[in-house]
């Protein structure tokens, strides 16, 4: 019987399953497809809707308040409050995400292995396999010339010039034809996120999908994860229409680095459940030239400049016109010329590898995440937007926008850039986004020091696991989606083999 078919005792709605997922982002989608391929019975859980290609807005104000959490204008807290990106739909952030894919750095691995004892969750051979099946599952290869765009294109020849280390993008789109639209879904479902990829793959292969299901608390007997309980909530108000419970032989929590812990919270759990939140915060400048760049033709994301060494990555990164035209300085007669010129502008990014360390906590209206970049963090960032900044004057611009606040609007040569550098930037002067987030639920062989062990299962509860980015120890300096498939696709295999078979309905 059905999770919505039920009316008993109380409980608007009720269901069981061997595993229930809650979340179907990276982590919960790949968790899905490997438990359920091996012939388990799943049942997700997921909070946000299920949004077909098709219907999703191409507007960006539209796309964004359709799929992702408080239509993206959820922040830190703290004096300069940082917007924290995720999706709330099936897929969760990889709904919207560009599909950039970059493996575990070997020193990320060696860390993970020293520090926190993961040897057997990032063995180097497993995580090898791994990384190769699903590289072919989700389609990932080199962004073609055919579809770098000009914005990419322009980011290449400034790289090539001033020799840094730069590349197309390894993408998990490898039919991607340049709409530059995955902010609001790909059209023609060519980037392989988990909404349409693992999840169908779950589902095909018998997994239960019930979506604007908010898990509250998992339901723990004896120290025992029995199940989860949560609210059926309305897919216009996004009210609670209900509450439902869903027993299950094992629970897997992957809501996310900012609503996981909540949810353990909840619970009951404690120790470290909310601590070491870390992140990529960035931030964006746009470069005006002579030509015409047409950002809004090829990769949302193609090129990319890694600088790890210096903690940080520059990457290209095409707007929706309407977010473009916000980004643009002037007013009046000054401002309509640079927006009748909307043709002619670049868009490049410096993601950065933030060593501040925060933390969330259940708030009367939501989670709160606390986190302020450190003095170090901020010198990274100014590093890396001043370097756009030269890159763009390399690449040919005319004009430069950095939209950093207390420096100039508009800079018109390499020579102003030079007096930018030398400038004192306020802390809250760089405007930062964070869409990389880590944390919160750290997994490590000792339970004094981590949440869940290498196996992903709660040091506190038998049968809970947490399968998502919240169980890095660490950021990593790249980006995540592919390192958190790996860890929960290797987790999950365990759980499978360890699980045992189909239990009967
Ligand atoms: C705009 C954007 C662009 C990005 N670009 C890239 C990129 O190109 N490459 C890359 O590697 N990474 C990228 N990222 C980051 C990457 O998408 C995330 O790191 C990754 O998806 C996180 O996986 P996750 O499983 O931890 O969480 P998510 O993918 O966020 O999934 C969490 C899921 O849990 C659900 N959920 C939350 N709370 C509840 C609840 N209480 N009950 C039920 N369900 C719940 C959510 O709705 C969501 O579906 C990007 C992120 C954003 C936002
Ligand atoms: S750039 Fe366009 S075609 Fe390519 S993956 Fe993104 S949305 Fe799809």
């Amino acid at each position: 019987m059905g999770l919505f078919d039920r009316l008993r005792g109380g409980w608007v709605y009720e269901d069981d399953a061997d595993y229930v997922i809650v979340g179907t982002g990276a982590g919960g989608a790949t968790a899905g497809k490997v438990l359920a391929e091996a012939g388990h019975d799943v049942l997700f859980l997921e909070e946000g809707p299920r949004l077909k290609t098709k219907d999703r807005p191409r507007d960006a104000i539209g796309a964004l308040s359709g799929s992702m959490r408080q239509a993206a204008t959820q922040t830190t807290a703290g004096p300069v409050p940082i917007p924290v990106l995720q999706g709330v739909c099936v897929g969760g952030s990889t709904a919207m995400n560009s599909g950039i894919i970059w493996r575990m750095p070997e020193d990320v691995r060696e860390d993970w292995i020293t520090n926190h004892g993961l040897a057997s969750l990032v063995d180097e051979g497993e995580l090898e396999r791994i990384y190769e099946t699903v590289e072919e599952d989700l389609e990932v290869s080199p962004t073609g010339d055919d579809v770098l765009g000009g914005n990419a294109t322009l980011m290449r020849q400034a790289s090539e010039k001033l020799g840094l280390p730069g590349k197309p993008m390894s993408r998990n789109a490898a039919r991607c034809d340049g709409k530059g639209e995955c902010l609001q879904g790909c059209p023609g479902e060519k980037r392989q996120s988990m909404d349409v990829s693992y999840v169908p793959r779950a589902m095909a292969a018998g997994a239960r999908l019930s979506t604007l299901c908010r898990v509250e608390k998992v339901w723990i007997e004896g120290g025992r994860a029995v199940g989860v309980i949560g609210s059926k909530m309305d897919r216009h108000t996004r009210k609670p229409l209900g509450r439902f419970r869903v027993r299950a032989r094992h629970v897997i929590v992957s809501a996310g680095v900012v609503h996981t812990p909540i949810i353990l919270k909840r619970s009951g759990l404690g120790g470290l459940v909310g601590h070491r939140f870390q992140a990529h915060p960035g931030a964006a400048i746009v470069g005006r030239f002579a030509e015409p760049v047409r950002m809004s033709y090829g990769a949302t994301q193609g090129y990319e400049v890694p600088m790890r060494s210096r903690g940080f990555k520059l990457e290209s990164l095409s707007l929706p016109p309407e977010m473009l035209a916000a980004r643009l300085p002037g007013v009046g007669a000054e401002w309509q010329e640079r927006v009748a010129n909307l043709d002619c502008y670049t868009q490049w990014c410096a993601q950065v590898r933030m060593e501040a360390k925060g933390r969330v906590v259940p708030g009367p209206f939501g989670p709160l995440v606390f986190y302020q970049p450190t003095a170090r963090d901020l010198a990274k960032a100014k590093e890396a937007l001043v370097l756009i900044c030269r890159m763009m004057f390399e690449a040919g611009a005319v004009e430069v926008y950095p939209g950093i606040g207390g420096i100039p609007e508009v800079l018109r040569s390499p020579a102003e850039v030079d007096a930018v550098e030398a400038q004192k930037w306020s802390p809250a002067a760089i405007h930062l986004v964070a869409s990389h987030l880590f944390g919160t639920a750290c997994a490590g062989a000792n339970p004094g020091r981590s949440v869940v062990g290498p196996d992903l299962q709660s040091h506190e509860v038998a049968g809970l696991y947490v399968m998502d980015a919240s169980v890095f120890p660490t950021n990593m300096g790249v980006n995540p989606q592919h390192s958190i498939m790996a860890v929960t696709y290797r987790a999950a295999e365990q759980l499978a083999l360890r699980g045992g078979a189909r239990q009967a309905a």
